[in-house]
């Protein structure tokens, strides 16, 4: 059996052995005694494999990458491109959640008893995620993107910085002789496919890995609580599915050359990864692999547009972004005009640039923009109960996004030929 069907079982089965788990034996202990101890350990074993990959990963295809682009006008150029797709694609996909939630109006519904037994609930919660997300928008957040040292900036998992002094290094390789240059990367070439190694015998454990994470999410999940916020839920699972179908399809058909459906069955592996880790970072080792492998864009390209769309290119989050502040903004009964959903736009797409891909990462930011926008950021409460399982799903587009913006960048930069890929299928 391939290794991809091998992971899909695994997701359908964790899938339905927690749903059986939660609806047959709800709050039994031996359920809980499975997720604590087996199913839980098994997911985060293969989690922290693929993690362990990040941070050598990215500094060894970044600093490549650059270095391989030769000049550094080149890079300038390959840069400027990928991070203008970033941009308008996010924003694209901003304007569809923004769209969506203006025509069904979720929030008008939402009971108010409802809303106070979801503030009492989950408020805590919230709270401490104000304090630890201490972001606002100023200066600073460009400043930051400097590390004071590249080692701590590792040692944090600040990808930002780690991409920051990478994208340095490498332009300095190429400017110095390049007899000097060529050991340190071919250290780095060793080093990356070493990598690459370790990601092959960590996918192995992915259909275990899978099981164990959609077990213990939907063993836990409250079910009744997505009955309680079903047009909400239902407002951003269909905008992300009309985003994935038509946005993304049209948008890898007319920048990166390739046909649709070529590219979602290619990128099959790195959309499960996605949906079931919930995390961009984590999921950037596979997507590396499937871009070189399965789509055959060049490692340069792969290795440079991949990492940055990990951390900056969020299609899915966005959208997400954008449905949640408004839908709490309905629930408030704040009105917002159309100069301040424009500006909701504005934000959602600086905050899914800035957001980390990890688990819930864009939801200390989405207070940020909510409390911009004169909704009390506390607000978010309403949603934390569902968030897994949206957070599951648009980070599958997040991942998605950033392999059309390395289609995109392959074909305008490099002799990269769709067709090739096209025909093959
Ligand atoms: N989990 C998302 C990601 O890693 C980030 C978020 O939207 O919270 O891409």
């Amino acid at each position: 059996m391939k290794l991809h069907t091998k992971i899909v079982l695994g997701l359908v089965l964790g899938a339905a052995a927690g749903i059986a788990a939660n609806t047959l034996a709800a709050g039994a202990l031996w359920v809980a005694w499975i997720g604590d101890n087996v199913a839980g350990p098994v997911g985060q074993i293969f989690l922290r494999m693929l993690l362990m990959t990040v941070i050598p990963l990215v500094f060894a295809s970044i600093t490549l990458g650059v270095a391989q682009l030769g000049d550094i006008r080149r890079v300038g150029r390959v840069g400027a491109r990928t991070v203008v797709y970033f941009l308008l694609s996010t924003a694209l996909s901003a304007i569809v959640g923004l769209t969506l939630v203006n025509l069904v109006r979720p929030g008008e519904g939402l009971a108010p008893d409802v809303r106070e037994q979801l503030m009492a609930t989950y408020r805590s919660q919230a709270e401490g995620m104000q304090a630890a997300g201490s972001t606002t928008f100023g200066i600073d957040l460009f400043v930051n993107i400097v590390p004071r040292n590249p080692v701590a900036a590792a040692a944090g998992l600040d990808m930002l910085g780690v991409i920051f002094f990478a994208l340095v290094f490498g332009a300095a390789l190429t400017m110095i002789p390049e007899e000097k240059a060529r050991p340190m990367i071919r250290v780095l070439e060793a080093l990356g496919e070493a990598i690459v190694k370790v990601i092959e015998i960590a996918m192995k454990l992915a259909p275990y890995g899978v099981f164990g994470l959609i077990f213990v999410v939907t063993s836990r999940f409250g079910w009744d609580l997505l009955r309680q916020l079903l047009a909400y839920v239902l407002v951003v699972l269909i905008g992300l599915f009309l985003y994935a179908s038509v946005g993304l399809s049209a948008l890898v058909r007319i920048f990166g050359g390739l046909n649709p459906l070529t590219f979602w069955k290619k990128a099959w592996t790195s959309v499960i990864t996605g949906f079931s880790t919930s995390s961009s970072n984590a999921t950037l080792p596979t997507n590396i692999a499937v871009a070189e492998k399965e789509l055959k864009i060049p490692p340069k390209i792969a290795g440079f547009v991949l990492p940055l769309g990990a951390t900056m290119n969020m299609n899915g989050t966005s959208l997400y972004e954008g449905v949640t502040v408004l839908f709490l903004a309905q629930v408030f009964g704040v009105d917002l005009s159309l100069g301040s959903q424009i500006i909701v736009v504005l934000l959602s797409v600086i905050t899914a640039v800035g957001a980390a891909g990890v688990p819930g990462g864009s939801l200390p930011l989405i207070m940020v923009v909510l409390a911009t926008v004169g909704v009390p950021p506390e607000a978010i409460a309403i949603i934390l109960g569902v968030d897994r399982i949206l957070d599951m799903c648009r980070t599958t587009l997040n991942v998605a996004g950033d392999l059309t913006a390395a289609a995109y960048v392959a074909r305008t930069e490099t002799d990269w030929d769709p067709r090739t890929v096209n025909r093959e299928s």
